[in-house]
């Protein structure tokens, strides 16, 4: 029999990119003394947690989320490097901009991934083979760094498949053999069925995508609903998820940071709260949204302690939310140690068609704002701050795995590569 693979045009054609020990590859790239060395990103110089590495590392059993110190009992030349988040943010954005030169049916899945529907394109490009050897081309020449392309019929089985080969890996399924080559595969290492999915199945005697054969589809569907016929489909192969390049509307805007482990100075714990709330309150303004319910909250050895405040009407001026900061810690907390704060807009909405009821107040706190933000967004953020942030701490931001180059995940500005301050002052993470 001929093998139509390499030459044939598929039905529907879906890639996923994933980019190779992302952030380290980066620091490789930037620095070619570190090449062929084990590298480990950390939160600063000062980060003991690993944030990701180098596959000379991962061959030394070093993985994502171990500690620095147990790393170099494995591996004592690991090299240690500060994470650079606009920087890595610059390289997605343009490794973004180059997918999207291949095909406009492009859905950011992460800061690393991206899915591309290139069926419309096989007659531009060539069959998918071709089409999955120029993303790799691509990518490599806008950012030096290797990626591993899954490329099938679908979503699900595109991801499958580019976890087969890394680094540097090329799969193709295509869509006809999709069905026998996931037949085998334990359900749970498909992308979004996750162990408490992967029970439910388990205690139906389904454990590998072929086993779903024997399962109606209407069970999955009356305790799952839509995304239970979707997983259905999923293990056959037929994932009927779209790729879409639109970006949903937030839920939530929140963002949190770990303090110095055990704080108990009041002005100190308000000064990083107020710090969160502008930052919540910048971002709200970059989207021109507005929210009136936040949750203010700080994390002690217990649990959360904190609530739900309103303000008088939805706003996007982080000035009414350093009063609600005040009230959370007067309120809720008892002097207990503080490990973590967070500050979380809960019902962000568009700004446009709202009528302003206080509009003077407001046109003086906008031009204010509008200023501060035209500021920051060219010289780099808190450039200017309220004074009140200047006890703040200048630890870099870590970039989100879920950051995407545009919308409203952008926390970290790409504009402007910067490498962050090298000396670190406290172990912090942001996300
Ligand atoms: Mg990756």
């Amino acid at each position: 029999m001929v093998d139509t693979t390499q030459t044939a045009f598929w039905p529907r054609a879906i890639a996923l990119v994933d980019m190779n020990a992302f952030f380290a590859s980066i620091e490789q790239h930037d620095d070619p003394a570190l090449y062929g060395r084990p590298v480990a990103v950390t939160n600063g110089l000062t980060g003991t947690c690993i944030i990701t590495c180098s596959y000379e590392a991962r061959a030394c059993g070093i993985h994502t989320g171990m500690r620095i110190r147990e790393a170099r009992q494995l591996c004592p030349e690991l090299v240690q490097r500060p994470a650079n988040p606009e920087r890595y943010a610059q390289v997605s954005t343009n490794i973004m901009a180059a997918l999207g030169e291949i095909t406009p049916d492009l859905e950011v899945f992460s800061v690393d991934e991206a899915f591309l529907d290139v069926t419309r394109c096989q007659r531009l490009w060539g069959p998918p083979p071709q089409i999955a050897r120029l993303i790799k081309q691509r990518v490599f020449r806008v950012s030096g760094v290797r990626c591993s392309v899954g490329m099938s019929g679908d979503k699900t089985t595109a991801k499958y498949a580019a976890k087969l080969q890394k680094p540097d890996g090329l799969t193709l399924i295509p869509p006809w053999q999709s069905r026998a080559r996931l037949r085998d595969v334990p359900v749970t290492e498909l992308c979004g069925i996750n162990h408490g999915i992967g029970g439910f199945l388990a205690a139906r005697g389904v454990f590998t995508c072929g086993d779903m054969a024997r399962l109606p589809i209407s069970v999955l569907a009356r305790r799952f609903g839509n995304p239970g016929r979707r997983i259905w489909y999923m293990c056959r192969g037929e994932d009927p998820d779209q790729v879409s390049g639109q970006v949903k509307p937030p839920q939530t805007i929140g963002h949190g940071k770990v303090v110095p482990p055990d704080t108990r100075d009041r002005d100190l714990l308000l000064t990083y709260l107020l710090h969160m709330a502008e930052k919540v309150a910048a971002r709200l303004r970059r989207h021109a949204m507005r929210a009136g319910l936040y949750f203010i909250g700080v994390r002690c050895r217990d649990g959360w302690v904190g609530d739900r405040f309103r303000t008088a009407i939805p706003v996007n001026d982080s000035r009414p939310l350093g009063g609600l900061c005040q009230t959370m810690l007067r309120r809720c907390w008892r002097g207990e140690g503080v490990f973590q704060v967070h500050v979380v807009a809960l019902d962000p909405a568009s700004v446009t068609g709202q009528i302003d009821l206080f509009a003077e107040e407001h046109a003086q706190a906008r031009r204010r704002n509008q200023a501060l933000d035209q500021i920051n967004e060219r010289f780099g953020e808190f450039t200017i701050a309220p004074a009140k942030l200047l006890r703040r701490s200048d630890m870099p931001n870590v970039i989100a795995p879920a950051w995407k180059p545009y919308g409203h995940r952008q926390t970290i500005p790409s504009t402007r590569p910067r490498r962050p301050p090298a000396s670190g002052k406290l172990p912090e993470l942001d996300w």
